[in-house]
């Protein structure tokens, strides 16, 4: 999220709510199902989601570690630790079978003399009609390289801002890599330059356009890192009041997972991260998943930003929550979800 932003919302402090347990939303019998060896699991409500396909707090732990060590230097657009998290994410998408939209996975552009590079995936739809249609599900993986020096360390390492929603998305396509439970087709898009000011996300959404896709809709994971305390929901969505998103993933999950943030509002982070390209381009609902409004994470675009300062369990509950909502987004007869008209 652009910094501009930040100064503004460190003016406002606003409480949060930790709920990293297991959770259970209706009928509490048929939900709690713990993974027998493998670490911690926190499951969600749906039963769709078969258990053994979701994400874990070790899983996000061991991406987020990766992305944010010291190692790849806070990973800034052009430089040799992007590139390093760049092979990562494709090893990955190898690894689960899932294939490159395009030739290769770098979608790559031209930023004032720099190379740079989205790495995009591709999970087809199971549906022949249905496949035509598209769900963009997405993070920016770049951040911004250093920060204002503390002691001898100026390393931004950019764990919650966003080696968190990159590895959200990650588990997310591992899950539908594997399941293969979408009839829509799933494009899976890491997003370089975001913090040049959504640069990637711009250069991909303009190409999509281009080639006229039929966009459904998209979903973008921005610090999923901590979790809020005392809110009515887990996660907030930037431009609530644009359309029915948030209402139709609470109803697909039979919860209150997502809601409304006052801070977003007011400092229109809707416009602020990689959804807002894709909105630009095809006035669809496009938008962006999160859970820090910067009210309650003290680290942003700081050297702190470490890895060590995020809630697992709280991730891994927020992306098994949403996992089913992805599922009937991809699945459902008709587009249910549609922009709100004046
Ligand atoms: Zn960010």
């Amino acid at each position: 999220m652009k910094k501009s932003v930040f100064l503004l919302v460190l003016i406002i402090v606003m409480g949060c709510k930790s709920s990293t347990v297991i959770i259970n939303n209706t009928d509490s019998s048929q939900n709690v199902i713990p993974k027998p060896s493998k670490g911690d699991v926190i499951m969600t409500s749906s039963s769709k989601a078969s258990s053994n396909k979701l994400a874990t707090s070790e899983e996000l732990k061991e991406i987020v570690s990766f992305l944010a060590s010291d190692d790849l230097k806070g990973r800034d657009t052009g430089s040799e630790g992007i590139e390093k998290a760049a092979v990562y994410i494709e090893t990955i998408f190898r690894k689960n079978n899932i294939k490159p939209y395009y030739k290769t996975y770098r979608d790559s552009f031209n930023l004032k003399g720099m190379h740079a590079y989205n790495i995009v995936g591709f999970i087809e739809g199971n549906d022949e009609t249905l496949k035509n249609e598209i769900v963009i599900i997405g993070a920016h993986y770049d951040h911004i390289g250093s920060a204002k020096k503390v002691g001898d360390d100026t390393i931004a390492n950019g764990a919650n801002d966003n080696a968190a929603g990159t590895s959200g998305v990650l588990e997310i396509a591992e899950y539908f890599a594997e399941t293969r439970t979408n009839k829509r087709s799933i494009l899976i898009a890491l997003f370089s330059a975001e913090e040049k000011g959504l640069k990637g996300s711009e250069h991909l959404a303009k190409k999509l356009k281009a080639e006229n896709i039929d966009l459904y809709t998209m979903l973008n994971f921005e610090m999923i890192g901590v979790p809020f305390v005392g809110r009515p929901y887990d996660a907030f969505l930037t431009g609530y009041d644009l359309s029915n998103m948030s209402a139709k993933i609470n109803e697909y999950t039979n919860s209150n997972l997502t809601g409304f943030s006052e801070v977003s509002k007011k400092y229109d982070l809707f416009t602020h991260s990689d959804n807002y390209a894709f909105y630009k381009e095809f006035k669809l609902p496009c938008q962006t998943f999160s859970s820090c409004d910067l009210s309650n994470y003290d680290y942003y675009h700081h050297v702190d930003d470490e890895a060590d300062k995020l809630d697992y369990n709280h991730m891994a509950s927020l992306i098994n929550k949403v996992i089913p909502a992805i599922e009937t987004i991809c699945n459902t007869p008709t587009k249910e979800i549609t922009m709100n008209h004046e």
